[in-house]
Formats: structure tokens, C-alpha cells, sequence
């Protein structure tokens, strides 16, 4: 059953034209991180491989890409979590950064602490070396597009944004059992200056503890918030439900709880995986045992032999 991982590309509602975009994404993307553990690398190294390559992927709601906030700018939130240690490391609202998530594996590999913010964080960067680059580099035209369109008196930006997310996000176990998560967002659209979503929240965004397994979330990140969502669904499994029924229980709650839609990516340290989502679609691929497996709307689930997909 082992090595496993599983990566999601956001809840929500994909455009038709974009849907081969966030299908390709996912999939190359799952490929890359599964060689990455069959090589022998750790799920951490797994997870962040992912969510790298969609943070720099413009068709996904982090990195490049990311959604902008009432002032036109893109602050993002980043987590990755380590099951084996319970350490994790997150980034939030911080700008002009390729990858949050290897900022995040920086803050957990480099601090004493789980989180940075903001210009403490941009700091940090500054520190580790890692590059600054030019925040146009990180808008595209569809999310300049969006925002505009959100800035109208009338407009629900929430709702457009349950329309369309791309949140990123992977969970991994390795040869040796050790499961991990990573969470990559630029938040929701239009959100005021300095809000930090559920993603850099350890209980939240994401979760992974070898003892049960590891969860990375996507949706309204305030009710994701409320209910703890990736912590929830691993509170089911250590009762015993199996990574999808957790995974389902836990989505549900949050829809009957505080009507938020959203979608997870799960795995136990067996291997066991789940890819779930209330929102009309999420794109997702898992690679297990030499097999791509992979969907956006509910009940859909392909296959290929991972050596003959391109
Ligand atoms: N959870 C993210 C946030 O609220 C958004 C998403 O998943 O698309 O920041």
C-alpha cells in the first residue's frame, strides 16, 4: 500500500474551460511527488514537491495565480505539517514569494516557531536567502478579472469564490509510515488586507500525526475554522471510521453546522486515501502502487498505469 500521495487543486466550481487545466495540474503534480517518494524521499518532501508545483501553476489559487484582496494584492498562507514529530510550520498574509509552502517548511525546519506573519515573514525570507519576486509576477489577468468583478456593490465574493476556488494541497505517507500535509492558498477573493484563512491553522488547513493520519483542506476558510475541519476528520478516524467515511462525516458536519462547503485530501499511515468534497467539484489525484487515479466531480474516479500517463 505504500508509498501514497494525494494531492487536491481547491473546492468549488471549475469553468468548463478550465477544467482540463486543473485535471493536468493535479496529475502531473501527484506524479512528481509520488517518484519523489519513490526515490526514497520523505512524505514531507512529497507534499511540498506538490504543492510547489501548483503554487506554481497559474491555474490554481496559490503561488501564481492567487486570488487578490480588496486592494488588488496577493497575500498568501501556506502549512505543512510532519506526523512523525507533530511539527509543523506555516506562513501567513505574506507577499512577493514564489512558494509560501517551502517558507513554511523553513519556519518548521529553522524557528522555534509554527507560524509567521506578514513582514516578519517576508524577513525571515530575506534571511534564509530565499528570492523576492515582483508581486505582478504573481497576479494573472483571471484573477485581476475576478476582483474587478468583486469590487461591484452587489457582488458576494464568498459565493463567487464557492464558485471557484483552487486552494492547493497534498498528504502523503512514505515507505517508512510517516505521514505529512501541505496546504498552499492566496485566501478568498477580495478579502480585507491582513486576513488569515484556515490554511496556516494546524487543525484547520491541514493536520497529520503518524497516530492516525493526515488531512489538507480546501473551502470557506472561516467555516472550515469553526469546525476545525482537517483535526475533525481525524478525531473520527482515531474512533475508528475509515479515512473516506471520516472524511465524509467531518464534511458533512460543516455543511449542517455552519453551511460551509469545502473538500479534503486524507490518508491513514496504512495507505489507505480518501479524496471527498461537498462543493460541486474538486480536482484531485492520488498515486498508489503504480497507479494515477484521479477526478473532478463527485463519484468520478479515473485510473491510468502512472509509467503510460503523459
Ligand atoms: N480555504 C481557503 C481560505 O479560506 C480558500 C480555499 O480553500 O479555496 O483561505
Amino acid at each position: 500500500m505504500l508509498p501514497v500521495v494525494v494531492v487536491h487543486g481547491g473546492a468549488g466550481h471549475i469553468p468548463k474551460e478550465r477544467s482540463d487545466l486543473s485535471t493536468s495540474g493535479v496529475c502531473s503534480a501527484v506524479r512528481s511527488a509520488y517518484a519523489v517518494l519513490q526515490g526514497g524521499g520523505s512524505s514531507m518532501d512529497a507534499v511540498v514537491e506538490a504543492a510547489m508545483l501548483l503554487e506554481n501553476n497559474p491555474s490554481f489559487n496559490a503561488g501564481c495565480g492567487s486570488v487578490l484582496n480588496l486592494k488588488g494584492e496577493v497575500e498568501m498562507d501556506a502549512l505543512v505539517m510532519d506526523g512523525k514529530t507533530l511539527s509543523s510550520g506555516a506562513v501567513s498574509a505574506v507577499r512577493n514569494i514564489a512558494n509560501p509552502v517551502q517558507l513554511a517548511r523553513l519556519v518548521m525546519d529553522k524557528t522555534s516557531h509554527a507560524c509567521l506573519t506578514a513582514e516578519g515573514a517576508s524577513q525571515f525570507a530575506r534571511s534564509m536567502g530565499v528570492p523576492e519576486v515582483p508581486q505582478e509576477s504573481l497576479i494573472t489577468e483571471y484573477s485581476r478579472m475576478r476582483w474587478k468583478k468583486n469590487l461591484a456593490p452587489d457582488a458576494n465574493p464568498v459565493e463567487c469564490q464557492m464558485g471557484k476556488m483552487g486552494t492547493v494541497g497534498a498528504v502523503a505517507v512514505d515507505t517508512d509510515g510517516n505521514v505529512a500535509c501541505a496546504t498552499s492558498t492566496g485566501g478568498m477573493l477580495n478579502k480585507m488586507e491582513g486576513r488569515v484563512g484556515d490554511t496556516p491553522c494546524i487543525g484547520s488547513g491541514g493536520y497529520a500525526d503518524n497516530m492516525s493520519g493526515a488531512v489538507s483542506t480546501t473551502g470557506h476558510g472561516e467555516a472550515i475554522m469553526k469546525v476545525t475541519l482537517a483535526r475533525h476528520i481525524l478525531f473520527h478516524m482515531e474512533q475508528g471510521q475509515s479515512a473516506e467515511a471520516a472524511s465524509d462525516l467531518g464534511l458533512a458536519h460543516m455543511k449542517s453546522r455552519v453551511g460551509g462547503l469545502g473538500g479534503v485530501v486524507t490518508v491513514d499511515p496504512q495507505g489507505n486515501w480518501a479524496a471527498r468534497f461537498s462543493s460541486r467539484q474538486m480536482a484531485w489525484a492520488a498515486a498508489q502502487k503504480g497507479t494515477l487515479h484521479y477526478g473532478l466531480y463527485t463519484g468520478e474516479h479515473f485510473t491510468q498505469i502512472i509509467e503510460d500517463a503523459h
